[in-house]
């Protein structure tokens, strides 16, 4: 039987982009250098740096071909691209290109390989017009290698070109980096992941639902090559399980990434909301025994609620992501605050973390949730810091010192507190809550207990006056203990349920102060 010895080559490098017009999202690299090869202005160093995978090497393969290809051509944009037909094209198509010298910088990180290099440079190229070192991960060299190329890149032979490629340029001495012409490549969007998965699964006549390519362009994170490696191992995944090509669904992309369905997901995310702490840690065990990762299921969760918490706050934005949970997502968004939404986020966001240290990852995300189903019982803080005067109000109406039930409608000593503090009574206001203690307020009579004299005695008479259009009678009686309005009022918010949530809440909370205003 005849062996298939060719080996399988997978799509990262199937599909890597071979000229700038392939390469995707790069436009000031692309325009630049193609202006640059040209007009033969390019400089002898180049330094390419962004996150993994957006084309770093990609991009310094291509530049070096170009620049050497000898039939360059132009497309109508005006960006160059090689021939693929001239000796330096083909030689560099075999890989075996003599003038195109790539160095891991990660696995020769010394002086000695410096060396070599810079004795290299001194001979001219055998093929092309230039002689290019394409240096990856260049910030591994020692400090000493940097040191010893410093010279060569600021000088370099006219046939010498230096392209060094980077993910961690802080890490690169300024010196050196002051001496290259810099590249930050971006990260790809949703959109353009989506358009190269698309074009990857048309050539390889794979069949994928829409929800499960948006998985995957959002898992990549803007990375091409993390993108064409899940749609890789998607493709071996399906053959596998289905031993035919099968439509690849968002479901089995879920399961080959460890992820949970958004359906699950913004189904714990109700039950949160509603409290039913028993459905949603049933829930979460159903997960848990599916065997999903779960420091990426908090990940996810964490990740859906910010989105939730975008649609709160922008009007008519939909994450593309979620276009098929409108209705669960809605249903979500009327129950639940802005505020809220912002504590659940921090609680995942901050629960990835505590998951990853944790010695039980069950038990921490089953504490994650408690907490968010706790959190979700707190009062809004925004109606909270709204109804921190009702709150006092509606105890304070229930200690009220008793009152005559003929004028007890609308008309008692907090009141009457409120308005000192409306016309800016300041010492009267202070005097009354805080220093006597009223026994009776009932118009047009007040009696006062107090164990000193009180100076404001005169104000009170002429602002009850004013407030309530009559004469009032002020009875003063001495009394060593005196129990004030302020302790009274101290005393029934922090026995009231609203607290009691906070309390469990922060701990450390307390009520400090109570202010009566109109
Ligand atoms: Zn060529």
């Amino acid at each position: 039987m005849a062996n298939n010895s060719a080996r399988y080559v997978p799509f990262a490098r199937k599909y890597r982009p071979k000229n700038f017009k392939e390469l995707l999202g790069q436009e000031v690299l692309t325009k630049t250098l193609s202006y640059c090869i040209n007009n033969k202005k390019l400089t002898g160093a180049l330094l390419l740096t962004g996150i993994r995978g957006v084309g770093k090497t990609s991009s310094a393969r291509i530049i070096a071909k170009t620049v050497n290809c000898t039939s360059l051509l132009n497309d109508d944009l005006n960006n160059a691209f090689p021939c693929e037909s001239c000796k330096n094209c083909e030689s560099f198509n075999n890989n075996n290109h003599p003038d195109i010298i790539e160095i891991d910088a990660a696995s020769r990180t010394g002086v000695d390989d410096v060396r070599e290099i810079i004795e290299s440079s001194e001979y001219r190229p055998l093929l092309g017009e230039y002689k290019i070192f394409v240096i990856d991960e260049v910030h591994m060299l020692s400090k000493n290698a940097f040191n010893a190329l410093l010279k060569l890149i600021e000088e370099p032979p006219p046939h010498v070109i230096f392209i060094f490629a980077t993910t961690e340029v802080q890490k690169i001495p300024i010196t050196v980096l002051s001496r290259c012409q810099r590249y930050d490549l971006r990260r790809l969007s949703i959109e353009e992941i989506l358009v190269l998965l698309k074009n990857i699964a048309q050539n390889e006549n794979l069949k994928l639902e829409e929800e499960a390519l948006k998985i995957i362009a959002l898992k990549s994170e803007g990375s091409a090559r993390d993108a064409t490696g899940i749609l890789d191992q998607a493709s071996s995944y399906i053959h596998n399980v289905s031993q035919q090509n099968d439509i690849i669904t968002a479901e089995s992309v879920n399961k080959m990434l460890g992820l949970v369905q958004i359906s699950t997901i913004l189904e714990l995310i109700r039950l949160i909301i509603e409290g039913n702490t028993k459905e949603a840690l049933k829930l979460l065990e159903e997960i848990y025994m599916n065997s999903s990762n779960l420091e990426h299921f908090v990940e996810q969760i964490a990740d859906l609620i910010a989105s939730l918490t975008k649609e709160k706050v922008i009007a008519g934005f939909h994450e593309p992501m979620y276009k098929n949970y409108g209705k669960e997502i809605t249903d979500i968004l009327l129950k639940i605050s802005l505020s809220r939404l912002s504590i659940l986020w921090q609680i995942f966001s901050n629960g990835t973390n505590q998951i990853k240290s944790s010695h039980n990852e069950l038990i921490t995300a089953e504490m994650l949730i408690i907490k968010a189903i706790y959190s979700c019982n707190i009062p809004d803080i925004e109606n909270l810091l709204d109804k921190s005067s009702q709150i006092a109000e509606f105890n304070v109406e229930q200690t009220a010192p008793s009152t005559n039930p003929k004028t007890e409608i609308n008309r008692n000593i907090f009141d009457f507190l409120k308005f000192c503090h409306g016309q800016n009574e300041m010492e009267l206001y202070y005097v009354l809550l805080n220093e006597v203690e009223v026994k009776n307020f009932t118009e047009p009579l007040i009696e006062i207990a107090a164990n000193s004299k009180i100076s404001q005695e005169k104000n009170l008479k002429s602002m009850l006056h004013k407030w309530s259009g009559i004469e009032w009678n002020i009875v003063i009686c001495k009394q060593d203990k005196i129990n004030s309005l302020k302790q009274e009022l101290l005393k029934k918010a922090k026995a009231s349920e609203d607290f009691t949530v906070i309390k469990n809440n922060f701990p450390n909370a307390d009520v400090s102060d109570i202010i009566l205003k109109s």
